[in-house]
């Protein structure tokens, strides 16, 4: 049951890896733009002096390093918008510009890899600062051109140029209205997938807990035994268990009545969480039955912990509340031996638990 709902929690959003595959996006599509950049070259029509095209390409690349880098560390989730996307988006209109500058008859093929970056960073701008964007690459675009169309007058058609440049203005802000409504998609469903992720644990804790004290149930108690055997079988960290009865418990829903019961239960289980060492684990195996797993502990020390136990509930009176003056409990002690079953140690505290009621309750015993 556990294990399946760690799968379940697999399928809710996981923000970081989100993170860093938007990353590896970005770096892509601009990968790709190094290499348009460098054909083009070798064609002569990326027409860029080779100092000045080292420059941008060696910037853009220690840019997106950065980027990769910071994604990474998560330093920026921290911000509202940890995936930098405005100021990825603007750094690449600028270098996108730049380099549409330079490449007269290739010009569109530069601006269509812009594409790409506005729709990655759709998933995570609002509809507004999208067409904020839009507005911006399309006077970049048009700074572009005016400039190659004043360096380039005669090689160049006005009027091609023009449509070109209103072409891609108005896929741009297409684009925008489209990223809005995804982005408002994405956070319905972040939102969902944080209700989820609450439900999941929801089921989670009731999956382990036990309904009357809120203490570990049974399944619980019984995986936790079964990762300390393996600490003990691996790394030889000794553990014990106290297996803990109430006496004469039937007596008290018998005189006081089943609710009465219910509440000694509840009571004792308060009373041993509050007394209890941080990194021990204690549940209810069932009835008025409980266990005590005690990491780190041999036989001796946990007769100790049970023998606390014993005298620190004997001293605990229901008797001004109508109840009964006080419940005594018996504990049977068993420390892990090595290569030993679950159910061995779980047999042999039993065992011990036996004696202790056979010998007259309200003591402590090892099998
Ligand atoms: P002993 O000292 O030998 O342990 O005697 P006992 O009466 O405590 O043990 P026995 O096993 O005879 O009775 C246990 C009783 O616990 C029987 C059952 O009605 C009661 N019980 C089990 N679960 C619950 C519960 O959730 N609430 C209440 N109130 N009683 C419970
Ligand atoms: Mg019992
Ligand atoms: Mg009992």
């Amino acid at each position: 049951m556990n294990s399946e709902l760690r799968q379940a929690e697999h399928l809710t959003f996981n923000e970081t890896r989100l993170l860093k595959r938007h990353g590896r996006s970005a770096v892509a599509i601009m990968a790709m733009h190094t290499l348009l950049c460098m054909v083009y070259y070798r064609m002569g029509e990326f027409r860029i002096s080779p100092e000045w095209g080292t420059v941008l390409l060696v910037g853009v690349w220690v840019t997106m390093s950065g980027y990769l880098l910071l994604l990474g560390s998560g330093l920026t989730l921290r911000f509202r918008e940890p995936s930098l996307s405005l100021p990825l988006i603007i750094y690449c209109i600028v270098v996108f510009a730049v380099s549409g500058y330079y490449v007269d008859e290739f010009r569109l093929s530069v601006v269509t890899l812009f594409f790409a970056i506005l729709l990655l960073v759709s998933f995570k701008l609002s509809g507004k600062v999208m067409v904020g964007v839009a507005m911006l690459s399309s006077a970049a675009y048009a700074i572009m051109l005016w400039l190659a169309l004043d360096d380039r007058w005669v090689q160049l058609s006005f009027s091609v140029e023009a449509l070109q440049w209103l072409v891609f203005t108005m896929i741009s802000i297409s684009f925008a209205i489209t990223g809005g409504s995804i982005n408002r998609l994405r956070n319905d469903l972040s939102d969902k997938n944080r209700e989820l992720a609450k439900g999941l644990e929801q089921v989670r804790e009731m999956a382990i807990r036990d309904d009357l004290t809120g203490l570990f149930n049974r399944r619980h108690l019984l995986e936790i035994l079964d990762r300390q055997k393996a600490l003990a079988d691996r790394k030889r960290v000794p553990f014990s268990v106290c297996y803990v009865d109430l006496d004469h418990f039937k007596q008290i829903n018998d005189r006081f009545g089943h609710e009465w019961g219910d509440r000694v239960l509840r009571r004792f289980s308060q009373v041993v969480l509050a007394d209890m060492r941080d990194g021990d684990y204690f549940g209810r195996l069932g009835g008025e039955e409980f266990l005590l797993i005690l990491p780190q502990s041999d036989e001796e020390g946990a007769l100790l912990v049970a023998e606390r136990l014993r005298k620190r509930w004997r001293e605990e009176q229901f008797v001004q509340e109508g109840g009964p003056v006080s419940v005594s409990l018996s504990v049977g002690v068993a420390a892990y031996r090595d290569k030993e079953s679950i159910d061995d140690i779980l047999n042999r505290a039993d065992r011990g638990l036996y004696k202790a009621k056979s010998s007259g309750r309200n003591q402590s015993q090892v099998a």
